[in-house]
Parts: C-alpha cells; structure tokens; sequence
C-alpha cells in the first residue's frame, strides 16, 4: 500500500440552483464529513475542499423565469446552501464558487494547455438556433410535444412526464423557451475533448483500484470503458459560464461545458484556500504531491465524471510534464441513494426535506446521527421520520445522553463536582469494552468508509457506559460503601470523555457540550495537534482525581414527540398522494391500449393520402368540419371534429390521411365517407397527420 503523509478530501460540488436536502447530505457530505473530523481526530493533516457549482443552463432558465440575473440566483442558492452546511457541521476548509475570478483563471488555463497539445479536437454539428433571440439553444431550451406521449410540454433533453431521454430534434413542433418561435437548424463548431485517446490508461488506472474501490464505482467506470469512451462536447453555445479562451472569432459565444468546468473547480478551490493561508503555493503539497491522498466524496449519478473524465483531464494535462503533475483521486467513495419515506428524492417534483428547513425545526446532531446510521454504503437506503423519532429518542435522549447527564449529576449532589477517585488502567479495561480492539475496529471503519459501522460502534461505547452505570447503581452503593461508588462515578466521567472523543465525528456539537460539562473550556477541535492522535487518549483514564467538573449538567437530546413529526407526516401524504396521481397519469397515457387485434384485421384498414379540396363550418354543429377530399380519381365527404383547432381555410390544400374504406355514417343529416387521422396533445388540442413531402393524393400508406 502506498504510504500517505496528507489527504485532500473534495466534496461534488452541489448546484447553486437549488437548496441541498436530505439525500445530498446523506450520500456525500456528511460521510465526507465523517472521514475528515475522524482523520483530524488522528492528528493527521487533512484538508476538505467543496463549493458551488454555479454555471451550467438550468441557472440561466431559473434567472429568465425570475426575471433575475443568472448571478443573483447563484448568490442566493450559494449563500443558502453554505450557510446549511455549516449550521449542520459540515467542517469544510474552503468553500468556494465557481464563478470566482481565480477559479475562471484555473479552468482557461487547462483548456489552453490542452488545447495547444493538440489534443482537443473540433467539430461542427447542427443546432436549433433562435433567429429572434439570436442565440443557440442548449437542450433544456427547446420545449415541444414528447414523441411517445404527446406530453405538450416535454423539454429538449427529457419528458418529465413519460421519463424518456429526448434530443431536440426528436421533438414535435419544437418551440425555443426564449420567444415562442420555432427554431431553426444552424452549423456550430465546438471543441471535443477526445476521452478515447486515454482509454488504455484509463482502463490501467481503474485496474489499479478494483481491490479498494467499491464494486459500483468499478461497475460503472467498466461499463463505459466497455462501451469505448467517445468525444465529448466540452464548450457550449451559452452567454453563462466561463468564456472559451481563444483569440480568434470562432470561440465568439461559446463557454466552456460545466463537466469539464464544475471539476477543476476542485483545484481552483484549493488554490483560494491556500491564498487565504497567506502561503500560495501551499496547495501544490496536496495536488502535486505523491504523499498525498486524494478522495471524491460523491452520489453514484457522478461516478464516470471523477474516475474517467476528470482523470482524463488531468492526464491531458500531466502529458510531456517532469513536474507540476496532478494527482489523480486515490478513493472515490460514491454513495447509492438515501430515499424518502420509501421514494427517491426529487427536487423538480419538490419531495424532498430540504437541509436548511429541517435545522430550523431539529437539532444538526440528531440528524447527522440518524443519517450515518441509515449511510446508504452499498445499497440504496431510506430515511423516515420515524426511524428519526426512534433514534433520537431511544439511541441519543435514554442511552447516551440519559448516562452523560446521570453522571454529571450524581458527582455534582454526592462528590463536590469533583472526580473523586483515581481510576487504574486495568479497572479502565475491566469494563467490558476492550479499548484497543473498538479502537482498532473504529480505525476499520472510517478509513474503509463503513460509517454505519463508526457511528454503531460509538453508541456500543455509550450503551455499555451506560449499563455499567445502572448495574453498578452508586445511588445505593454510596450509602453503604463511599469508595465504590466513587470508583464508579470516575469510571463513569472517564466514559463521559472517551464518549465524547469517539463520537465525535458523528456529534460534535453533542461532544463539545459533553466536553464543557466535563469542566473543560475550548473545543475539541482546538485540541487536535498534528501527529497526535486524541483517540490514544482512550486507551487509558484521561480524567484526573481531583479534576473539576461543571456545576451544572443540561439535556443533550429533547425527546421527539408525535406531535412534532405529526405536520411532517402529513406533508408526506400530501406529496406522495400528488405524485402517485402524477404517476399514474402517466402510466395512462403511455401504457393503455385497446385490445389486440390480428395483423389480417390489420390489413383490413385501407390507408390513403388525400388532399383537401374544400372544407366549411357546419351549422349548429360547433366540432365539425365538412371537408371534400381527393382521394386519386375518387373524391369523398369527410365530416372531421377539428372545427375547434383548424379553419376551413387552414384544411385546404392540407395532405392528410384517411380511412378510406370505412362503412359510411350519417352525422347530423349529412353523410361521412372515411375519417382523417389526426393525434391528441395532452393539452386537448389536435394535430391532423400530415405526410411529409409531394404526397401524391390516393396513395396506399403501408
Ligand atoms: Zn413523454
């Protein structure tokens, strides 16, 4: 195994669209968290590194939705998260943006790099262009009808409604977002980053961990390999984002892609972080330097983007280079999903608990608990209020802050406030809990990414602390014997501190408090010292006889009453109630067909191109219009229900097709030869089918 001397954690940076919820805190930054404060705890020099994501097109539509500039909705969702962030704990070292100068600076300069290798390569596609807004349109800007379920409204790149990806160009009636227009096909050239020209080295750099990284992170990155890696767009035509940097008219409008930008963001970051250090070179012993370990904390959605695309990148940029090379990430630790309530999150549908409004109504360290308790490590997971509700109240208020504060207390009525005993390293290993081993096993855990395991095995330290509490029972022992319940209450205040050193990374505001009750002033953070581990201090007593402690104890956890999860549930209700009624609308729509009928039944069905030749309103009959077809040398009355979604004058000339061997109906005194095809959106209008073409009228369709 490779020796490190530092680590450089990087969280996924979340999009500054948007706040945070539940299942990002969950799948990446709590259990970076987790590994950062553990790794702290050791002494060991580590740095967290995270930030905003804020270029990218989805901001552009929020700001012309709003009316608002793309920068104010970054502001605004960049100041938001952070700030939720922190209010839970998460210990960042350098939060940054994508939109700093210094970050802009970093992602031209590998592009210019890159591009003066020669490695990039161009290409002119055809893109829908919008004369009136005189722009490009990326994906998300084109709206129109879904080709498999008439949604009216499915978006260039996806159909929210049937779920199926989409390219523009598949799009009926394909309208830009911008003025309402039909946009037109234009040429546009963009720069390719060639992912195949490192597919070798890249299959050689996922070989090399396929013993350390976990099997989905392997499976994903094989499967693309698998596949060959292909050219990818890595500039866009887009006034957002950071400008290509080429001299020459050809890079006029165009921005760099956010893949190949929102990664970089990493080192731009560390850059910032160590200016703000007063020591700006300082970042080069965390990227360029061998001894340190890299990790990507991320959601498993982000996989292919940390161990194929921007390994690429960085090997692009290490090609001919004796020094100033990057590290590639030793780690990439990519969680499966925490669902909701038995539902996968969604920010678009709005079900989800948004991190920030969740700190408002509970305490960060209860949901830090509950969440590394439920860390979906190799499955997906789920969090529910009443798992919350359980574990807060069983696991956080009866055992462990149930014992802190029965300690504390007892001292403080029978022993002065003071430890009153001086406990001996084997009366310390007489406990029940073999410290080196849970020592050993915590180690296990956190370098291995199991976090269920780290946060299972601090609340084993607190469930047996607190059995030895209650079997000892000092509150009848003191009045019979003095000394042994004083060895029990110095037993226990040692138990109070090693609690509150192993559970620290989990709860460390809960562990501070616990600190400040044990009579000690700063934080635990403040005792962290290079190459000196605070979970030795475990292997021993660390409380002194004669040690002070505070006067007075406090209620770590308040109990979660039903009556505070009650409005929580039923806000679920309401959401899912919503989305299982979205859903099978959309099963409808996509799913229900008529009975089956034989390919001879089939055939039976005579399909002909005709032309309209005449069409008028009919009297007293407000959905119909009476049209004179061309069908070849034959010509047939139609009476067709579209009065309400085309006039005469729009049918005449039309192509459409008929049914042209359907038994005649009479229809409000008149009579109707055949029926036109014509197909629903699901905003009620019609469209009649039109063959494309010089259709000539009488044609048999196959
Ligand atoms: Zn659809």
């Amino acid at each position: 195994m490779h020796q490190f001397t530092k680590t450089l954690v990087t969280t996924a940076l979340p999009y500054a669209n948007g706040p945070v919820h539940l299942g990002h805190l969950a799948g990446v930054y709590l259990p970076a968290d987790l590994y950062v404060r553990y790794k702290r705890l050791k002494g060991e020099d580590i740095i967290h590194i995270g930030g905003s994501d804020e270029h990218g097109v989805p901001i552009t539509i929020t700001a012309e939705k709003e009316g608002i500039s793309p920068q104010d909705v970054v502001d605004r969702y960049h100041r938001m998260n952070h700030e939720s962030f922190l209010k839970c704990g998460i210990s960042f070292d350098y939060y940054g943006r994508t939109t700093s100068e210094a970050h802009h600076k970093t992602a031209q300069e590998f592009f210019t790099d890159i591009e003066q290798k020669g490695i990039f390569i161009r290409k002119s596609d055809k893109l829908f262009f919008d004369r009136k807004a005189d722009r490009f349109l990326s994906d998300r800007y084109v709206t129109g009808t879904c080709p498999i379920c008439n949604n009216a409204e499915a978006n260039g790149d996806q159909c929210e409604q049937c779920g199926t990806h989409l390219s523009p160009l598949e799009l009926i009636n394909p309208k830009s977002k911008l003025s309402d227009g039909t946009p037109e096909l234009r040429e546009t050239m963009h720069w390719y980053f060639p992912l195949g020209r490192f597919q070798e080295k890249l299959e050689n750099y996922v070989s090399q961990h396929e013993e350390d990284w976990r099997q989905n992170v392997v499976n994903y990155s094989r499967t693309w390999l698998k596949q060959g890696l292909k050219d990818r767009a890595i500039t866009r035509d887009l006034g957002w984002g950071i400008k290509v940097p080429v001299e020459s008219g050809e890079a006029a409008g165009k921005v760099l892609y956010v893949w190949f930008d929102a990664v970089l963001g990493y080192i731009s970051f560390t850059r910032e972080w160590a200016a703000e250090q007063g020591q700006s070179e300082r970042w080069k012993e965390y990227w360029q330097n061998p001894q340190c370990r890299l990790v990507h904390f991320i959601g498993k959605d982000n996989v292919v983007f940390h161990t194929l695309m921007f390994p690429a990148i960085l090997m692009a940029w290490n090609e001919g280079r004796q020094s100033g090379c990057y590290n590639l990430a030793d780690n990439v630790p990519a969680s499966e999903f925490m669902n909701f309530e038995g539902r996968k999150f969604s920010k678009s549908r709005n079900y989800a608990v948004y991190l920030g409004e969740f700190l408002e109504k509970f305490p960060a360290d209860t949901l830090r608990y509950s969440i590394a308790m439920n860390y979906p490590e190799n499955k997906d997971t789920d969090f529910s209020w009443q798992d919350f509700q359980n574990r807060t109240n069983g696991e956080l208020a009866d055992t462990l802050g149930n014992f802190i504060k029965r300690s504390v207390d007892f001292t403080n009525s029978r022993f002065e406030g003071e430890v009153p005993y001086a406990c001996t390293p084997e009366e310390w290993s007489a406990l029940g809990i073999n410290w080196p081993e849970t020592l050993e096993q915590l180690d296990l855990a956190y370098e291995g990414f199991h976090f269920r395991e780290a946060a299972t095995l601090g609340m084993d330290i607190a469930r047996a602390a607190n059995r030895f509490f209650t079997i000892s029972e000092p509150w009848k022992v003191v009045k019979l014997d003095r000394e042994a319940a004083a060895k029990t209450m110095a037993l226990s205040l040692n138990l109070c501190h090693a609690l509150s050193v192993a559970l620290f990374p989990v709860i460390p505001e809960t562990c501070n408090r616990i600190h400040a009750m044990l009579g000690f002033d700063g934080r635990i953070e403040e005792l962290v010292r290079p190459g000196k581990s605070l979970l030795a201090e475990l292997l021993s007593p660390g409380l002194n006889k004669g040690h002070k402690i505070c006067p007075k104890s406090e209620i770590l956890f308040s109990k979660i009453e039903e009556s505070d999860i009650a409005p929580e549930l039923a806000k679920i209700e309401g959401l899912l109630a919503e989305a299982v009624k979205r859903e099978a609308g959309a099963e409808q729509n996509r799913m229900e067909f008529k009975p089956v009928i034989s390919f001879d039944d089939f055939l039976k069905v005579d399909l002909r191109v005709a032309k309209v030749i005449a069409a008028e309103t009919v009297k007293k009959a407000t959905k119909l219009l009476k049209l004179q077809l061309q069908v070849g040398s034959v010509t047939k009355q139609v009476l067709a229900g579209i009065a309400k979604h085309y006039t005469p004058e729009e049918m005449i000339g039309k192509n459409v097709i008929i049914v042209a061997n359907l038994a005649d109906r009479s229809i409000r005194d008149d009579v109707s030869e055949g029926m036109i095809l014509a197909v629903e959106g699901s905003d009620g209008k019609l469209f009649v089918i039109e063959p494309e073409g010089n259709e000539i009228n009488g044609r048999q369709i196959q």
